[in-house]
Parts: C-alpha cells; structure tokens; sequence
C-alpha cells in the first residue's frame, strides 16, 4: 500500500504508535472454518519465507528475482513454461515481475486476476529490533519488511495457483496471477501500470482481486469488521503561484506577492467540495450505521440516503477519514516565497495536494480552484503525475460481492463486510483505469496498526496469515467456478 487510509474510524480503532512497534491488537479466536490438518502448510511457509527474505527494496533489492524465485516453484509444482512469464522491462533489470496464467475449461468465461506487488518500502537493519529480511515467528506473530504489505497476499495467491495444480482443479474461468514490482516508489518503474501499457492481454481479465483492504481487530482481539475495497481517489498536486515586481521593502506597496497568496491560500482553506456518494462510501455508510449507531450511526444513514444532508455531514466530517471518504480535498502542503529580507517578494508559491474522488476530471478540480480563488493573478499549474486514475470506482456488482460474503461468513460468521473508498493509493488504480476493475480483498485481520507496515518491526499475525490464505484459496476458487 501506498498511503493508508483508515478505513474504520471511532474509539476502538486509534492508532497506536509506539517506538518498539509491537502488535496492538490481542489474537482473536480461531476461524471455525480452518482445516484440522493442513499437508500444504509448510510448503506455504517455505514459500513466503524465501518471497519476505529476498531483499526486494529500490535501493539495493530485485524484483526480478522475487519473481524467478516464484516461476520456479509454480514449474516445479507443474505449470509449464508456457504459463509462466517473467517479464524484464527494457533497462529495469531489476524492476521485473512474474505473470502466470490457469487455463479454464470455458474459453467464453473471462479471467479473473490476482495482483499483488512484490517490491517493499526501505528498511534499515539498525532501527530494527530483528533483521527485517530474516523471517522472524515470535509471539505469535512473523516479523520482517514485507511480512504483510504485500508479500503476505503475493505469497497467498502464488501458493493458491500451486494448490490448484497440484490438486488436479480445472476451473472455469482462467485465472491469473501478476506480481508486479514499484508499487511502494522510490523504484524506477510501476510494473503494473507498465503491464497495462506493455501486456494489456497477457493480464485482461473480468476483474481482479488485490491489497488495499482487510480484517480490522479491536484492542481486544474482536474481529470489528471484513474491509473490501472498491475504489481509491487520485492525488493531484497544483501550485498556485504569484509573481511581482517588488522593490524595497523599505517602502511597502499594496500589492504584494505573498500577501496575494495568503490571500489565495485562505480560499482554498474555506472552500469544502461537495459530498459525493458512490457504491464504496454508500455501503461503507450504510454498513457502519448498524456498527455504530447513536448519532453518528443515525447521520450516516442519512448521508447515505441524501447526500445533500448537511447537518449529517457537518458531524461526520468532523473525522477527517469520514471527511476524506466523501468527498475530493485539497490541502496546502509546501509553501515558498520572496528572495530577500529586505525585499519586496517577486514570487510566492504554494503547493496543494488534491485527493481527488473516483472519476472527477483533474481539470475540473483545477478550474474549481481557479473559480474559488478568483484573481487572475494567481497562476494555477498542475504538477506532472504519473499515476493513472481518473477512472470511475469499480462497481459493487453481486457477481464480485456476493462470493466475499459469502466465504467471508463461512470464515467468520457474523463479522459484517464492509465496502471501504481508499483515500490512499495501490497498484489498483493502473489496472480499474485499464479497464480491469479492481477490489482490494484479503481477509487479513490485523489491529488499528495495521501491522506497522511501511514502519519498524512489521509484523503479521501467524493465525491471521493462515486464515488469510484460507479465505482467498476459497474465494478465488468460487470466483473461478463462476459462469
Ligand atoms: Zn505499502
């Protein structure tokens, strides 16, 4: 995951940050659902073991070789070369990634994909407690970078291909795995993003599954809620910008450069864009009402009913998740401005920072600032981005939620599912820009820590690892069967 977005607010759920970065949250009881004996489980183990012990940060890491590493135990499990393609991007050696493909039975059913990127944030052996390449099982839980973000999900999907195929499965649809490196930056390529552009066939698919939403516990072990995503919001920076002559400041004029931007500033800061509503914060809204009841529970209901409830957004706005769940925003982030102390400034410059919501235009965001500053004088300019979006949230069709309640309630019957809008950002939004809607799926369960990904001592919880495994080996397998 890129950025995080909380994607459950309220008091049970704070954020916890602590030097050491030990697990928040208590273990919840077992899964009714889990095996009583698995004969696959070590080879699973084996598997993320040598996926989180291969050092693929941008700094001194490969991707290229995470994904050898898993080509070669999806040929050893029996997937013939001809499934199995290791793409290198012409001058990233490093920055490579594995595309599998499993045949179906019925050449009319489209594929499903399963994504998952396998590169990970930097993580320094001196700030950590354990070495954050070695798997360490402690406590209960697996501790090193990418024990969860994402090679927990990237391990689970390759060994749920390897599970098929040893086990003789013949699905209908095909499904295909991708496992893709830059998701995190800092890298010099987004192998999905790149995939879209380079190998738009070898990926097409109905629909793909992905990270950007799990099992959320309570402090004290509770599953609270099952997390689906269904949509993020682009970032956009603009930079508003005003030059003047200047002079002396010795002798001040009215006009001037800085006093114009704060001016500018001041708009933007006002100015609230409207609530928008669509299927992922209409079920998210829908579905937490019943959780929180009283009179938040009450004004979500409403604002799900009416998006035009102001008193009801004017409450739940006050959580700045809620608040960035409904609707785009702009912030000011970085600010510059004149040259010399004792000069009038020549040039003032801020940079906004838009989280823009799922299919609004980034020029229609520019020109609603342009409109709400209204000086001429201030120059608005968009800031490049690389990163696609733009493209309307993937819909929360029965085809793609009902299979997810339904295995959700086999795993962990009466926990509510709960469609989420991410404010944050995955590789999803390359691939639902594609024309490949994508959901963020895991049935991971973590605390209001989320693992301390991106951070010091990341950890996964063992039972919740193997619950997670559990639910996508079932999910996947209906999604497949599917007409
Ligand atoms: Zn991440």
């Amino acid at each position: 995951m890129k950025t995080l977005a909380r994607a459950l607010s309220g008091a049970a759920l704070l954020f916890a940050t602590t030097a050491v970065a030990q697990p928040t949250a208590n273990q919840p009881p077992p899964s009714p659902a889990m095996p009583k004996s698995d004969s696959m489980l070590p080879a699973f183990k084996a598997l993320y073991k040598e996926l989180v012990e291969t050092n693929t940060t941008a700094s001194v890491g490969s991707c290229t070789l995470a994904a050898q590493k898993m080509a070669a135990r999806m040929k050893a499990a029996g997937f013939p070369d001809s499934d199995l393609t290791v793409f290198i991007p012409q001058e990233y050696p490093k920055s490579g990634g594995l595309v599998a493909v499993y045949p179906g039975t019925d050449p009319k059913a489209k594929a499903v994909l399963l994504l998952a990127h396998v590169d990970v944030v930097e993580a320094k052996r001196e700030d950590w407690t354990r070495d954050p390449f070695t798997l360490v099982e402690e406590g209960g839980y697996f501790y090193a970078r990418g024990a969860f973000d994402d090679k927990a999900q990237a391990s689970i999907f390759t060994d749920t291909l390897i599970r098929f195929k040893q086990a003789g499965y013949k699905p209908r649809r095909t499904i295909k795995l991708a496992l893709t490196c830059g998701e995190e930056g800092g890298g010099p390529l987004n192998g999905a993003s790149w995939l879209v552009k380079n190998k738009r066939e070898l990926i097409d698919a109905a629909f793909a599954l992905n990270e950007g939403a799990g099992g959320q516990l309570d402090d004290h072990g509770k599953r609270v809620a099952h997390t689906i995503e269904a949509g993020e919001k682009t970032s956009q920076s603009f930079v508003l910008e005003v030059t003047n002559p200047g002079g002396h400041s010795s002798r001040p004029l009215p006009d001037n450069a800085i006093y114009r931007l704060a001016d500018a500033i001041e708009k933007v800061r006002r100015y609230e864009f409207p609530v928008m509503i669509n299927d992922a914060n209409k079920a998210y809204l829908v579905g937490m009402s019943k959780i929180e009841g009283g009179e938040r529970g009450k004004a979500m209901a409403a604002l799900a009913a009416n998006p035009k409830d102001t008193a009801a957004d004017k409450l739940l706005s006050q959580d700045p998740s809620l608040h960035t769940m409904l609707r785009t925003t702009c912030v000011a982030t970085m600010l510059s401005g004149g040259h010399a102390q004792n000069a009038l400034p020549q040039r003032a410059n801020v940079t906004i920072n838009c989280r823009i919501f799922p299919g609004v235009a980034r020029e229609a965001v520019r020109d609603k600032l342009i409109e709400v500053i209204a000086d001429p004088q201030v120059k608005v300019s968009q800031i490049a981005s690389g990163r696609e979006g733009e493209a309307p949230a993937p819909p929360l069709t029965p085809n793609v939620m009902g299979p997810i309640e339904k295995v959700s309630a086999e795993m962990w019957p009466g926990v509510p599912v709960i469609p989420i809008l991410q404010a944050g950002a995955t590789d999803g939004k390359a691939l639902t820009a594609g024309g490949i809607p994508t959901y963020g799926v895991s049935g991971l369960f973590t605390g209001a820590d989320l693992g301390n990904i991106h951070g010091l001592n990341e950890h996964m919880g063992v039972q919740a690892l193997y619950e997670g495994r559990e639910f996508l080996y079932r999910l996947v397998k209906v999604y497949a069967d599917q007409p």
